[in-house]
C-alpha cells in the first residue's frame, strides 16, 4: 500500500474526482485563500471580466487542482486541464489557448515544469492574450498574431521556488495553500464518507484524520482502504476498532509520516547526533535537491514539531526521538 504524494493511479482518479467538492461552501479549510478567491471571483463575475490569473503553491494532495475547478465552477465558465510536463512544444500551448472560450480557466498543473520556449509563449498569451505563431520554415517563415479570448490561467505549483521571475510576474493573485489541521481533515473525511455512504464513527474519523499527514488526498486514500477493511473483516461500518486493524495492517504511521519523512528524521539523528545540520546536507544525504526538501518536506515536519530550524541548521526535537523509541541524550534505541 503506498499513500506517496504525486502517485495517483487511474481508479484513484476517478475516486479522487468523485469526492471533488465543486463549490466553496464544500472546500473544508484554507479559510483565508477561500475568502480572498471568493471576492476576486465575485469581483470578476460583477465586471464580466476574466478573473486575474492566479498562482496557487502549496504541497501536493492540498486541493490545488480542486480549488481551481471550483473557481470555473463559481465563474460559470469552463474548466481545461492540462500540466507543465505535457505542453512539450508550443504547438501543444497554441491549440489549446485558442480552444479557450471567453472568460474560461485554464489550469495548467505543475507550472515550473514547463519548458522555455513554451513558457515564452505563455507570456504574450497571459498579458495581451494574443500568441505569435510561426508557420513555414526556411525563407517563406513568417509570423502570424493570433487573437485569444480573455481567459484565466491558474497554474499549480509545489515548487513555487523553481518559478522564473517574469512568470511569476504575471500572476495578480498569488495565494498559498498550507497543510490542514486535523479538525478539518476529518470534516473532510466525515463528507467523503457520506458521499461514499459508509457510516463512520467519529471517533474513528478523528483516527484517520490524525495519519493523514495533513493532506486531504491521503486522507481520503486512507479512509478508502480502511472501509475495505470493515467491509470484508467488520460490520460494514467503520468504527474505531476497525479503524486501529486497518491501520495497522497498512503499515500507516501513528503521526501519518511517510517514508521519506522518517529518513530525514532518522538521518538527522544518526549521521548528525540530532542536528543541527543544513538544509543541503540533509537534501543530498537522502538524494533531492535542497528546494524540494524546504517547500515540500521540511514545513510538514515543522508543522507536527518534529524538527525545529535554528541559525545553525534544522534539529530534529524530543518527539522525534520518542517516535522512534530512541532516547533522546543519546540517540540509542530505548
Ligand atoms: P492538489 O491539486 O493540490 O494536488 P487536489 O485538488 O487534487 O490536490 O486534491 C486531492 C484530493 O483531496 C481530491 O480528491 C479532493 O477532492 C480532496 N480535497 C482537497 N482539498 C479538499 C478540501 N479542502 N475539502 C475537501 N476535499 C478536499
Amino acid at each position: 500500500f503506498d499513500i506517496r504524494r504525486d502517485t495517483v493511479t487511474a481508479s484513484e482518479k476517478d475516486f479522487e474526482n468523485a469526492l471533488r467538492p465543486l463549490q466553496f461552501s464544500d472546500f473544508s479549510g484554507q479559510q483565508k485563500v477561500v475568502e480572498n478567491l471568493e471576492v476576486f471571483v465575485e469581483a470578476a463575475k460583477y465586471r464580466g471580466e476574466p478573473l486575474d490569473h492566479t498562482l496557487l503553491h502549496g504541497p501536493p494532495g492540498l486541493g490545488k487542482t480542486t480549488l481551481s475547478n471550483i473557481i470555473a465552477n463559481e465563474l460559470g465558465v469552463g474548466f481545461k486541464l492540462t500540466s507543465g510536463p505535457v505542453l512539450d512544444k508550443p504547438g501543444d500551448l497554441a491549440g489549446i489557448l485558442t480552444s479557450l472560450e471567453p472568460r474560461e480557466v485554464l489550469f495548467i498543473d505543475e507550472i515550473h515544469r514547463l519548458s522555455p520556449v513554451v513558457e515564452e509563449y505563455l507570456y504574450s498569451a497571459m498579458e495581451d492574450y494574443r500568441i505569435d505563431i510561426m508557420i513555414d520554415k526556411g525563407p517563406s517563415a513568417r509570423s502570424i498574431q493570433i487573437d485569444l479570448n480573455p481567459f484565466t490561467l491558474v497554474g499549480a505549483t509545489t515548487r513555487s521556488g523553481l518559478l522564473t521571475a517574469p512568470l511569476r510576474a504575471r500572476f495578480g493573485i498569488n495565494l498559498h495553500l498550507e497543510y490542514y489541521e486535523p479538525e478539518t481533515l476529518t470534516k473532510i473525511i466525515q463528507r467523503s464518507a457520506g458521499i461514499l455512504r459508509v457510516p463512520i464513527d467519529t471517533d474513528a474519523a478523528v483516527e484517520i484524520a490524525g495519519r493523514s499527514r495533513g493532506t486531504p488526498r491521503i486522507a481520503n486514500a486512507l479512509l478508502r482502504r480502511v472501509r475495505d477493511f470493515a467491509q470484508v473483516k467488520g460490520t460494514g461500518r467503520i468504527d474505531v476498532a476497525i479503524t486501529e486493524v486497518a491501520l495497522t495492517a497498512l503499515n500507516i504511521d501513528r503521526y501519518g509520516l511517510d517514508e521519506i519523512d522518517n529518513k530525514i528524521l532518522l538521518m538527522i539523528i544518526d549521521k548528525f547526533k540530532g542536528g543541527p545540520v543544513g538544509i543541503s546536507t540533509i537534501a543530498t544525504a537522502i538524494g533531492e535537491d535542497a528546494g524540494t526538501v524546504e517547500e515540500v518536506y521540511e514545513p510538514f515536519l515543522i508543522m507536527e514539531g518534529f524538527i525545529k530550524r535554528t541559525p545553525r541548521g534544522r534539529m530534529v526535537t524530543e518527539l522525534a526521538y520518542t517516535h522512534f523509541g530512541r532516547n533522546p541524550c543519546n540517540g540509542n534505541i530505548m
